[in-house]
């Protein structure tokens, strides 16, 4: 039996997890990076996870040499948001004053490429056998007991196992959870027409769908829907999934043809009660999750690795509680302004949100739902309340979108947070 002791053991190797190690390999701290499942050699098939980084990001992984020639990355030039009546909104990098707005890459290929920056490097040390039990310790020395027995004692643990994180269950943290009820369905295609670097999305009655562009004539497609239109996405036959997909893109690309199969993510908003303890910290995904329609999950979690390396690297305790204090503090604000914001842009073009009954009953068939009666008179050619509440939003998004749409200052302070 084996009992170690380092400065910091990082849990959890994904995309956030192994970006932090990446970041603290040359610094003053020993470091553990403890990974049941480390990534593999990069694959040739396309990867269904495939994410939209900010330049910042993207500059800041290129500072650390994960941004590797294995990556398969598209930059993004412009993007075209379409509302359901006509509205739109056009960003160009132009209007930005960047070389590019966003890059695409897939999960995998990005995780191995962060991951080759340490191979051959004793700092982090790479554990692989899983952890079964945390004693922590009163001066914020926290120690993991591993499946062999073996223990790692360490002054700052840093949890970045994930959504559903086994470190934040067992420091008894509680979280906010909002379930949005709709699924994150995701595929790749080969498209007719070239994107020439631009990506769309549609707010559609549906859910929010997406084209990310990647190289070549392919796209990533996310489509935030519904849980029965998402099963009944999934279970379509790939040529039939491909045109269905062409058609809600109103054929901006042509034809599609599926490259890899449909998969789905259920999508939930979570706000970990806590981020910081004596000797623990909470990152990426642990600490929170956004909706997707964004493209910011993944971009919070690089920007708190990247500020908690920066806040490391004068060395000392690294499980200090008032530097870890200062840096949640920090981070606090860019998490709780995405989620305000994503949240938003999701109950303005949630319509089952906004219109389903609150008594949890199912919504009555169209042509039973009550009309509002008015005592001077029949107003019913009106509509139904339903229908004008969602027309007055429809009408209110959509003219949200041209007004950003034509006041540039708006629009750029808007790019601004994406660009981070
Ligand atoms: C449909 C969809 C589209 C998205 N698009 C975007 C986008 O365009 N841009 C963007 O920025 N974000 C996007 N996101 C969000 C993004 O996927 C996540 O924010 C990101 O993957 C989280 O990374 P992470 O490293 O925090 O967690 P994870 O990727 O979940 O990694 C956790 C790691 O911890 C390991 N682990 C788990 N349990 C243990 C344990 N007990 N012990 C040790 N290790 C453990 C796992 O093996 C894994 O390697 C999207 C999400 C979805 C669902």
């Amino acid at each position: 039996m084996v009992n170690e002791a380092c400065d910091i053991v990082i849990v959890g190797g994904g995309l956030n997890g192994a970006a932090l190690a990446c970041a603290l390999r040359h610094g003053p701290h020993s470091v553990v990076l403890l990974e049941p499942k480390p990534p593999g050699a990069p694959e040739e098939n396309w990867d269904p996870r495939v994410y939209a980084y900010s330049p910042g990001n993207v500059n800041w992984i290129k500072s650390l040499g994960g941004w590797g020639e294995t990556l398969r990355a598209q930059a993004v030039y412009r993007m075209r948001i379409h509302g359901d009546a006509g509205g739109g909104l056009d960003f160009d990098s132009l209007d930005a004053g960047l070389p590019e707005l966003a890059w695409i890459a897939e999960n995998g290929r990005l995780q191995s490429a962060l991951w080759n920056t340490f191979a051959d490097s004793p700092n982090p040390r790479i554990v692989t056998t899983p952890a079964e039990a945390i004693t922590w310790g009163s001066g914020g020395r926290h120690t993991l007991r591993l499946a062999d027995g073996s223990t790692l004692t360490t002054r700052l643990l840093v949890a970045a196992d994930g959504a559903n994180s086994w470190v934040r269950q067992q420091a008894g943290i509680g979280f906010l959870l909002e379930d949005y009820h709709h699924v994150g369905v995701v595929a790749n295609f080969a498209t007719e027409k070239p994107h020439r670097g631009a990506a769309w999305q549609w707010f559609r009655a549906d859910g929010v769908l997406a084209y990310l562009p990647l190289p070549g004539k392919r796209i990533s497609m996310v489509w935030s829907t519904p849980p029965e239109h998402a099963a009944e996405l999934r279970a379509l036959a790939p040529d039939e999934l491909a045109r269905r997909v062409a058609e809600a893109g109103r054929h901006a690309l042509g034809e599609l043809a599926c490259i890899t199969p449909a998969a789905g993510f259920p999508l939930k908003r979570r706000l970990a009660d806590e981020w910081v303890r004596p000797g623990l910290v909470l990152l990426g995904d642990t600490a929170h999750t956004v909706h997707p329609l964004a493209g910011q999950g993944v971009n919070l979690g690089f920007r708190d690795s990247r500020l908690l390396a920066e806040v490391l690297k004068s060395g000392g305790d690294p499980g200090e509680i008032g530097r870890l204090t200062a840096y949640a503090a920090r981070r606090r604000e860019d998490v709780v302004s995405m989620q305000f914001v994503t949240g938003g842009l999701r109950k303005l073009f949630g319509h089952e949100t906004l219109c389903a009954p609150s008594s949890g009953k199912a919504p009555e068939p169209p042509d039973k739902a009550p009309t509002l009666r008015y005592p001077e008179g029949d107003k019913s050619f009106l509509g139904r309340p339903d229908e004008r509440l969602e027309s007055l939003i429809r009408n209110m998004r959509n003219l949200g979108m041209n007004f950003t749409d034509h006041f540039p200052p708006l629009t750029q302070a808007l790019m601004h947070h994406a660009v981070l």
